[in-house]
């Protein structure tokens, strides 16, 4: 089984600036392609999931979303990383118009989009890890039965419930990363 390192977009792959959906105002965490690069080199999935209600709350589209999403890919391909999966929760449960309003599983602290990755990619979730810049990040780890997960501080006013470890940058997740791998038994 594999494992993946799933990825919160806003704040961690990005900076946060609130509803971003244009590829110009892209400004990319510093570590992030590092980060990718020792990941997949030690055989994770690179997942990403992210809650995207602004397309709920009508401020892009589904289309901008996904136009943004293949612009970002190709940046990371031009890094030598590959992006495996890519998850958003386009929903919210008070904001949202017409039928973009309404609570879904997928939406952090639910569970939802790594219980589906875990189907679609053959995921082993307890030896998977996250990254996330808020609680609700941590949530859908802990909910899913992830082994680890970082809080890259700075957005969220903490603590967060629950069992994590607090990073002030992506290098630190990928010390981390090689630490945790330079010890492991090998598998045979
Ligand atoms: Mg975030």
């Amino acid at each position: 089984m594999l494992k993946a390192l799933f990825l919160d977009r806003d704040g961690v792959i990005n900076q946060e600036i609130g509803y971003l959906h244009r590829p110009e105002d892209v400004r990319f965490v510093t570590g992030i392609f590092d980060l990718c690069r020792t990941a997949q080199r030690l055989d994770y999935k690179l997942v990403v999931v992210t809650n995207q209600s602004g397309i709920a709350r009508g401020l892009y589209t589904l289309a901008d979303f996904e136009a943004l999403m293949t612009w970002m890919r190709a940046e990371f391909a031009r890094e030598g990383v590959t992006l495996d999966a890519v998850y958003h929760c386009p929903y919210h449960p008070v904001h949202g118009l017409g039928e973009w309003k309404r609570e879904h599983e997928d939406r952090k602290p639910g569970p939802g989009m790594l219980l589906r990755a875990a189907r679609d990619l053959s995921l082993d979730l307890p030896r998977s890890i996250l990254i996330g810049d808020r609680c609700s990040d941590l949530a859908a780890a802990h909910a899913a039965g992830l082994e680890q997960a970082f809080l890259l501080t700075g957005t969220e006013v903490q603590p967060c419930p629950g069992t994590y470890t607090s990073i002030q940058t992506l290098a630190e997740a990928e010390s981390w990363l090689t630490r945790s791998h330079a010890h492991a038994p090998i598998r045979r």
